[in-house]
């Protein structure tokens, strides 16, 4: 017999944290036999380290039909969380099920506490089973689109009865952190940002921590011993601890304060790459990584006559796993891709992708500019060698960023900044470097906005990067299923489950520049252009196109608002 959500939630509050990761594996005992023949290929689920099998009994037909989840695995804990979900959607109409916001419900529970980041992996394929499973029954029999509630209203709805409104993701109340996004336009409307993979809003906790720090204790880092300069250092070293945790880091001492994503790639490839990288030696990226993540490696290729090799895409934008493979069986010097492409908000597989190319030698240079803001990430679990993003993406300041890099990595990387900070002694005719992080920090660090920065990531800890995700996710469905409706519209990359919140797309004798003119017209703030990603574009064969990127402080009435702007300006443009 399944417990309800309720007993879950009061069984697990009454216990410490030990005995909550057993009661999750004695959760999974309650489960329902699972029929043999349920388990075909059809109901695997994709991503999950254990095997899962996940399918439901539906009752009655379209979005009120019951769905009943049927589910197995041969892991304890996975099997315990199926229990959860059976729990959480029991009794809900394929609907209810669609709006459900379940990542409230793992978060009020701490799930991240108790399951490896793999297992949020599979527990994240289970939900986007369910939720396809939801959304087809949906489809089944209306036929006008049901946009559905709005976000913010299915989290109070659907999940306000069962949990405290908090752990709830509330994105009116999220949204109104942001004094940018709540500043009405001329003519008195509001801003349909939807511009966040160029750079993020920033909420009042980030603008109010730099406003704190220039008003009450700025001084410079790491010299005075006054008072002052005790507490600027407690506080840039504070935001570097937050940081190393955030991203999993094994100690603050790999996290080095760069200006940003593209200086910290071109530091590795000055600062590793003409170290480490010879004649005849092979470099592999990809067509699809921004600049920042392309120009270096060129360079470098060209400087130290190495070889630049591109790993081949598949036909909707994803890194070909198997020409990966084959381009790993001759020794490679160093990989470098991105965490999630700017352009086709393609997801990579960066642990699969790691383990590879570890064993082929190669370092690994993770460009997180895009997927760090937007997804969970551990270094550790995914074993990169190098990882860098940008601050102002990350609802944090501009001109700061982050380079994370292994011990042994950063020991066999040269400083390319040379001054004050970084020595550990300096003679006339030589000197010595002091260990890394300082080693790569020459000069004043960007003080205030580092610990602006140690505040955006705060911030996004408390709403939590999963929910974030889940959120965009949603959001990103929506806009798939509006920009279907337009004729001679294509969109690039791949479907919405192995993107993050970015779609760009093109339209037939639509030139990107006039719909962005319109679209600015009623206030949706969009990107056109060729997104620093060149050859990208040339090898899709189009100049450029436009991209709605999310954040999350979008609703789903941006998006709304968003395809009924493109309708109109599609329909003058076309006139
Ligand atoms: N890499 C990716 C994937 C990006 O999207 C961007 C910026 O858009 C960059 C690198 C460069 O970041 P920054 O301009 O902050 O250095």
């Amino acid at each position: 017999m399944i417990p309800t959500l309720a007993e879950i939630f009061e069984e697990f509050n009454d216990l410490d944290a030990e005995d909550q990761s057993l009661f999750l594996l004695e959760l999974g005992d309650d489960l329902d036999e699972f029929p043999d023949s349920a388990r075909t290929d059809e109901n695997l689920v994709h991503g999950c380290q254990s095997q899962v099998w996940l399918t439901a009994c539906i009752s009655g037909s379209g979005p009120d039909s019951r769905m009943q989840l049927v589910a197995d695995s041969d892991s304890a804990i996975v099997r315990g969380l199926i229990v959860i979900l059976q729990a959480a959607y029991s009794g809900l109409t394929a609907r209810e099920i669609r709006d459900f916001d379940i990542q409230s419900v793992f978060r009020a529970l701490n799930l991240q506490q108790h399951i490896s980041p793999q297992r949020r992996n599979g527990l994240r394929g289970m939900v986007e089973r369910i939720n396809s499973i939801a959304a087809a029954q949906v489809a089944s029999c209306s036929s006008s689109v049901d946009s559905g509630p709005n976000v913010a209203e299915r989290s109070r709805t659907s999940v306000a009865v069962t949990l405290p409104v908090s752990a709830a993701f509330d994105v009116a109340h999220i949204r109104g952190q942001f004094p940018v996004l709540n500043r009405p336009l001329a003519g008195g409307i509001a801003p349909v940002y939807l511009d966040s993979g160029a750079s993020a809003q920033k909420p009042q906790a980030v603008i109010e921590k730099q406003r704190e720090v220039e008003e009450q204790y700025f001084a410079n880092a790491h010299r005075g011993t006054y008072q002052l300069g005790v507490r600027i250092d407690e506080e840039l070293e504070g935001a570097r601890s937050r940081i190393a945790s955030f991203i999993d880091a094994d100690s603050p001492d790999r996290i080095i304060f760069t200006p940003g994503t593209t200086a910290g790639l071109n530091y590795i490839a000055t600062g590793w790459g003409r170290r480490h990288v010879g004649p005849g030696d092979r470099i592999l990226t990809t067509i699809a990584e921004h600049h920042a993540n392309f120009v270096p490696w060129q360079q470098l290729a060209r400087e130290r006559q190495a070889q630049l090799q591109l790993i081949p895409l598949t036909d909707d934008g994803r890194i070909d796993l198997a020409a990966l493979d084959e381009l790993l069986s001759a020794p490679v010097r160093l990989i470098a891709v991105s965490g999630m492409s700017n352009m086709l908000g393609t997801i990579n597989p960066i642990a699969e992708i790691a383990q590879r190319a570890r064993a082929a030698g190669a370092c690994v240079v993770i460009d997180g500019a895009q997927s760090v803001p937007h997804l969970p990430v551990s270094v550790q679990q995914d074993d990169v060698d190098f990882l860098v993003f940008s601050g102002h993406k990350l609802y944090g300041p501009t001109g700061v960023g982050v380079l994370y890099g292994k011990a042994e990595r950063l020991d066999e990387m040269d400083p390319i900044f040379f001054g004050g900070h970084m020595i550990d002694r300096v003679g006339v005719s030589d000197s010595t470097w002091a260990k890394a992080p300082a080693k790569f920090e020459a000069g004043t660090a960007p003080i205030v906005q580092a610990i602006g920065l140690g505040e955006a990531v705060r911030w996004t800890e408390e709403v939590g990067l999963a929910a974030i995700h889940a959120h965009e996710q949603s959001l990103v469905r929506q806009v798939f299923e509006g920009l279907q409706q337009i004729a001679g519209l294509k969109i690039f990359g791949p479907g919405p489950e192995h993107r993050g919140g970015i779609v760009s797309f093109c339209i037939d004798g639509i030139h990107p520049e006039d719909l962005a003119a319109l679209l600015d017209e009623r206030g949706v703030f969009t990107r056109h252009g060729h997104h620093c990603t060149m050859p990208l574009h040339a090898a899709l064969q189009v100049t450029g196109t436009t991209r709605v990127s999310f954040a999350a402080y979008n609703t789903s009435t941006d998006v709304e608002q968003f395809l009924a702007a493109l309708q109109r300006a599609v329909s003058i443009l076309r006139r």
